[in-house]
């Protein structure tokens, strides 16, 4: 997956069409990420020991990580990346807009 958690995104779709946040979580295997304050859906809460009353709590749901774009930190423009590899064998993600490394 091109994108990881702590990276910043646009969404391209659904109701938070055009937010940004931070990618709280990333689910590779479901190619899903969960971004801050994005697709948050309010789940019921059945009452336990801790919250005897039960309640309503916010939560962000995951979206498709083909409905977000990676947030460049250096040019900041939503981007599409490519990815090669440093003198160290190491694979870096890179803006396609301003050709920098997005991975330090
Ligand atoms: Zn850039």
């Amino acid at each position: 997956m091109q994108i990881k958690k702590g990276d910043k995104v646009q969404v391209l779709a659904g109701k938070d069409k055009g937010k940004e946040g931070v990618v709280l979580r990333a689910l590779p295997q479901k190619q899903r990420v969960v971004v801050e304050k994005v697709n948050v859906i309010k789940k019921a809460l059945r009452p336990t020991q801790q919250n005897p009353q039960g309640g309503i709590s916010s939560i962000e749901a995951p979206i498709h990580v083909s409905n977000v774009m990676l947030v460049c930190p250096e040019c900041k423009a939503a981007t599409r990346v490519s990815k090669r590899f440093t003198e160290d064998g190491k694979k870096v993600r890179v803006c396609k807009k301003c050709g920098k490394d997005i991975d330090k």
